[in-house]
């Protein structure tokens, strides 16, 4: 049994997607996205299937986790350790279990070439894709989730602290992304989950930045956008520097972006469409005269994954609820000359969207 499965999370998780998948009339459903398989059952492995049926639920592996399923997995489900490929049992399962023919596969997931594999491997299934079940129900996040990604922000956030300290002229971007990493992980944080973006001067003008070996200089807008991981939970925030005192276009752009993440956090609450969050922020980037500079959505969830449900943008057609988890990250790309974006993540509680980040959102001069 998990630890985390003490009050049998694991189980009401399990639930509630039978719930669906009567609502759906399936009579089965594959789970094969290692992530939604992680929050099914508690398994962290990185080859396996899950199968859930109306009375049982089996996860379908190889033989390099034979003894870790017994560490990990909730209770109450079964383990099948695949002779050859994982298709092959998924299907001997199916046929054991005497399942009806209708199963769900997760379509946004699953690859044509496993796809085409499960249509051979099962020949009376009669596959349904799914939709994203299990994504939808992730979206809304329980108080120990909520509690673990907390975490993570507090873990880069002290890791931000303590990399403040270094930046000064001459550092390169990818001196500081190393100490970043480093900071992070002393911090707690068990992995990356993204390769920290560092993106100074003109360059702060591109969206993901990988860092280069510029060495940083007086008049310079920092950006610098991670992450960190706790307890299998993300975190991710954006945080901007300047170099000596701001130039008047810096103030001016940067002064747009963070009214847009004001705008767009007094805008999500529940029952709230996640398109009107977005809108929210563009209005204010789009009426200071900025609108073509602002060419992503305006945030995404997070929480096993870095980018989950829901999207925030403007084609999303997600209603938020509490317990969802959404990053708020409007920008403003001067290109050529420099960019600001400022991410905070938000939890949505009944009442509105509560800020998790505690560090300043204001530009700071180094
Ligand atoms: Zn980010
Ligand atoms: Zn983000």
């Amino acid at each position: 049994m998990s630890s985390g499965d003490a009050w049998g999370t694991h189980a009401l998780r399990m639930r509630r997607v039978r719930d669906r998948l009567h609502e759906s009339r399936l009579d089965a459903l594959l789970v094969g996205h290692l992530p939604n398989i992680r929050w099914l059952s508690g398994f962290t492995g990185s080859s396996a299937f899950l199968l859930v049926e109306p009375g049982s639920a089996t996860l379908v592996t190889d033989f390099r986790y034979r003894t870790q399923v017994d560490e990990e997995l909730a209770d109450g489900i079964s383990v099948t350790i695949a002779e050859s490929d994982l298709f092959g049992a998924v299907a001997r399962c199916l046929e054991d279990g005497g399942t009806g023919p209708r199963v769900g596969f997760e379509d946004h997931h699953l690859t044509i070439r496993d796809r085409r594999a499960l249509g051979e491997a099962c020949g009376a299934v009669m596959w349904e894709p799914a939709g994203r079940i299990v994504g939808d129900l992730r979206s809304a996040k329980d108080d120990e989730e909520i509690e673990a990604i907390s975490r993570a922000v507090r873990v880069a956030e002290t890791a931000l602290s303590e990399v403040e300290a270094q930046i000064s002229e001459g550092v390169s971007e990818s001196e500081l992304a190393a100490e970043l990493v480093y900071r992070l992980r002393l911090a707690g944080s068990a992995s990356m989950p993204f390769d920290p973006i560092v993106a100074s001067g003109p360059r702060s003008a591109l969206p993901h930045a990988q860092p280069s070996e510029r060495r940083m200089r007086v008049g310079d807008l920092l950006l610098l956008d991670f992450g960190a991981r706790v307890d299998a939970y993300c975190s991710d925030m954006t945080r901007m520097f300047v170099l000596g005192p701001p130039a008047e276009w810096q103030v001016e752009i940067y002064s747009v972006v963070r009214e847009a993440v004001r705008r767009a956090t007094e805008a999500a609450a529940p029952g709230i469409a996640a398109r009107d969050v977005d809108r929210a922020a563009r209005t204010v980037i789009a009426d200071a005269g900025f609108g073509e500079r602002f060419g992503h959505g305006t945030g995404h969830g997070v929480g096993i994954e870095v980018h989950e449900q829901p999207s925030v943008n403007a084609r999303s057609r997600e209603t938020l609820q509490a317990g969802n988890v959404v990053t708020i990250e409007p920008a403003v790309y001067l290109p050529g000359r420099g960019g600001v974006r400022l991410e905070n993540m938000v939890v949505i509680g009944d009442a509105g969207a509560t800020v998790l980040n505690r560090f300043p959102l204001d530009l700071k001069q180094l």
